[in-house]
């Protein structure tokens, strides 16, 4: 067996930290990737695995995106994740959170906490009582930041999305440009209700039908089922649910332009920026143009420990760099020949000391 520290998920982590908490029956990682720039910020994510070296693999990988997202955000922090390995049932206790709470204040402030898949606002209320490394609080007031992350991160798509449609199709507007939406969650739905005012041609799909339904009728939008949705012929195809989506297969049936959503870890392996590219494809690489949620979270955090609140118009000050660091990518991308992905890659790992 190769040494855990050597396989390639592992990238050179900081601290991985199993928690098992007997009397909650919590069981957790907590995975610092990176402190280069500052505490490891990055969600808890509340998932049942079928097996616990995917909670390992997900903690890591996620991690290390946090290091690059949170860098490619300008942030002054480094990456980290956490994943409590729920059980079949999901079943999630206030004992639970509170032994997590009591797991992050442990680490000292090295790893901040916020919202992921499976944790709400309320949960992170919860662990706020044991811990004062969180985010993601409800906001304290008009102007503030804070709260939710999900608007945040739609909203870094939307921009990221004009951005790709006028690099891609030369287009300054999004009316009638298609889009395809997989996932009409808090991302997804956001980013929909964002596009369909702009006057966009909107296609969803969830494994929610209801869900999907609903909002198609709200938007006037189509819906396609859930696994439909790659392969519709649109400009954009815009991936708000799960990763690991763009493998061979996946790649094979898109029909688009350009691939631009909110998603993490889009790519099932790193190949695959490059396959995408040679369907002349364009890329938004996932962390850059879902960082919205983050740089509300870290701006909420900073804010707390200086004993202010978050500036909204700060946030969205830095939302509006999201499509100039992406233009940044695509033109380097141009130029050398490396896929988005990697150009991306190269230019975090450079800013987190890695390069
Ligand atoms: P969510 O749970 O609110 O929504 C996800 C939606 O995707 C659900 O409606 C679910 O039914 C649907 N879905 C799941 N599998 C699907 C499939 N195979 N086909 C179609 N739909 C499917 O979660 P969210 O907060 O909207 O997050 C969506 C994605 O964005 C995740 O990958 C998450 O890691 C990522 N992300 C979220 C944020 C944030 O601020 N919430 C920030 C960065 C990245």
């Amino acid at each position: 067996m190769t040494a855990f520290w050597a396989e390639p998920d592992f990238d050179a982590h900081e601290c991985v930290q199993l928690v098992h908490d007997r009397a909650s029956g919590l069981t957790a990682i907590i995975a610092i990737h990176s402190t280069h720039l500052g505490p490891a910020a990055g969600g808890t994510r509340f998932w049942h695995y079928a097996e616990p070296a995917g909670a390992m693999r997900d903690a890591l990988r996620l991690s290390r995106g946090m290091s690059y997202k949170n860098a490619m955000a300008g942030l002054p922090m480094g990456g980290g994740k956490a994943v409590i390995l729920a059980d079949a049932a999901k079943t999630k206790t206030p004992e639970m959170l509170a032994a997590f709470g009591d797991a992050v204040e442990a680490l000292g402030g090295r790893y901040i906490t916020a919202e992921d898949v499976g944790i709400t606002e309320a949960d992170m209320v919860a662990v706020s009582h044991r811990t004062q490394h969180v985010s993601g609080l409800p906001a304290s007031g008009e102007g503030s930041a804070g709260g939710d992350p999900g608007p945040f991160t739609a909203m870094g798509i939307y921009h990221g999305i004009k951005a790709a449609v006028q690099h891609k199709l030369g287009k300054d507007s999004l009316a009638g440009v298609h889009v395809a939406v997989q996932g009409t969650g808090s991302v997804g739905g956001g980013v929909a209700r964002l596009l369909a005012k702009d006057g966009a041609k909107l296609t969803l799909a969830d494994i929610n039908e209801q869900r999907a339904a609903e909002l198609a009728r709200e938007l006037g939008a189509e819906v396609v089922a859930s696994d439909a949705i790659m392969a519709t012929g649109c400009d954009v195809f815009s991936p708000n649910a799960l990763g690991a989506i763009l493998d061979e297969e996946g790649i094979a049936r898109l029909d688009c332009a350009i691939v631009a959503g909110g998603a993490n870890n889009q790519l099932a392996r790193p190949e695959h920026g490059a396959l995408l590219a040679g369907r002349g494809i364009l890329y938004a690489p996932d962390y850059v143009i879902n960082a919205g949620g983050i740089i509300s979270v870290a701006l909420e955090y900073i804010a707390r420990t200086k004993g202010t609140r978050g500036d909204i118009n700060e946030v969205r000050k830095r939302l509006a760099q999201i499509p100039v660091r992406l233009e940044s990518i695509w033109r380097e991308s141009e130029a050398t020949g490396a896929s988005s992905d990697v150009v991306a890659d190269r230019m975090a790992q450079k800013l987190i000391g890695r390069g």
